[in-house]
């Protein structure tokens, strides 16, 4: 069988290398529009249990994964300088360089021809048996089959700009901070022993009284490091072409346009606050190569087998997410509540976790919450 995989993220690597590795008779070809080594971002954060699916599809690459993660048990919300500690989560950080270059290396291993520096074009995905649409959250490949694919595209109205710090911190952290433009958010961890990523988000009301829409890069940069110049310490924002976004929040109705089906963002984004976008790709990329595994003769049974594996999983998390983000376009409001009352409202957010739940998961945390309402 003849593949295409248009886009070398974690979702196209991951899948072609599965593909390439069980069935080495497959010719399996990755675009990859940048150069090799070449990402936007820090680091990505894993929930904890998200990662055991990896080691049940190829346990050499999972060692290799686990090994560079960074890992902690807890959750941490800073509100009004006061840490509240929230038992029970566990996590794993990576550099999304350093993952990208283990699973390239998955592929090359397995015998994947992977063309960096080539940016696919319409007449690139013909003449191929199954044409993977791994290309990200602007798919081209989805663009291409729009009228097939029914893409949805929402865009949040809060603001978010990714960057880096040498400040290493203890466990994945939410910081919120105000001052007289308005409320911020920072979503903070380490994902290698020197390095934390650090996404700064704000809501419109903030974003236009800072005037961050008229900013150079480097005053966006020094303002955010005065908003959070109490937990960076004596460290600095580190920027990577970092620029303030929207986030949109996209959805197909099909999944699959003749021989041509997405993964992983192209398919549909979830939102950074509940940590799932990579985890989502790896378990695509797995999900469809088992399907190819399972239909080895059809590619449209195969197709279709992906689908209705994944699609109860995936609008499960959807729905998550959009409990989460939902939270976040009303900091202001939020943030009127003491420390306890936002990291109850936070950890309840998604609709997931009731008090029960939580009780069962995180009874360090309850038990201060309990003694702080008590306390009045
Ligand atoms: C601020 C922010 C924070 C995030 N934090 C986390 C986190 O903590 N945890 C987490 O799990 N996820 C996080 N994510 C999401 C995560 O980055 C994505 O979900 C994940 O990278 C999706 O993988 P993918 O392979 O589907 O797409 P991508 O990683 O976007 O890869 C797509 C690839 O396709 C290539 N491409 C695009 N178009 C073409 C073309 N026409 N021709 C050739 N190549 C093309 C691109 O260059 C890119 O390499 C975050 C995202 C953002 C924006």
């Amino acid at each position: 069988m003849r593949v295409l995989v248009v886009g070398g993220g974690p979702a196209g690597l991951y899948f072609a290398g599965l593909l390439k590795r069980s069935n080495p008779s497959h010719e399996v070809t990755i675009l990859e529009r940048n150069p090799p080594g070449a990402t936007y971002g820090f680091g990505v954060v894993f929930p904890e249990a998200a990662l055991g699916y990896l080691g049940d599809a190829d346990g050499p690459s999972h060692a290799r994964i686990v090994q560079a993660l960074e890992t902690w048990r807890d959750l941490t919300i800073v509100h009004r300088d006061r840490a509240v500690t929230i038992d029970g989560n566990g996590f794993s950080g990576i550099a999304r360089l350093e993952l990208l270059r283990l699973l390239a290396a998955f592929c090359e291993e397995a015998g994947v021809v992977v063309r960096h520096g080539a940016e696919a074009r319409a007449e690139d995905l013909e003449g191929y048996d199954l044409v993977v649409g791994a290309d990200g959250i602007n798919s081209m490949v989805r663009e291409l089959g729009a009228a097939t694919f029914w893409p949805r595209i929402e865009t949040l109205t809060n603001w978010f700009i990714w960057y880096g710090t040498r400040r290493v911190f203890d466990t994945l952290t939410l910081t919120f901070r105000a001052n007289n433009d308005g409320h911020f958010v920072a979503h903070h961890y380490r994902y290698t022993p020197e390095m934390s990523t650090f996404i700064v988000e704000c809501d419109a009301e903030t974003y236009d009284a800072a005037g961050f829409a008229g900013m150079s890069e480097v005053d966006s940069q020094a303002y955010c490091q005065r908003v959070f110049a109490g937990d960076l310490g004596d460290n600095t924002l580190t920027s990577n072409n970092s620029t303030w976004r929207q986030f949109p929040v996209t959805s197909v109705e099909n999944w699959i346009d003749g021989n041509r089906v997405l993964i992983g963002d192209a398919l549909r984004s979830v939102h950074f606050s509940i940590g799932s976008g990579t985890r989502l790709a790896l378990e695509d990329a797995i999900a469809l190569w088992r399907a190819l595994v399972e239909f080895p003769n059809d590619v449209g049974d195969a197709l279709r087998a992906f689908e209705a594996a994944r699609r109860p999983v995936v609008e499960k998390l959807l729905n998550a997410a959009a409990g989460s983000y939902g939270w976040y376009e009303n900091i202001a409001e939020h943030m009127r509540l003491g420390p306890f009352d936002l990291a109850y409202d936070y950890m309840t957010r998604s609709g997931r976790v009731d008090e029960a739940r939580l009780r069962n998961i995180a009874p360090r945390f309850m038990d201060d919450y309990d003694r702080s309402r008590l306390a009045g």
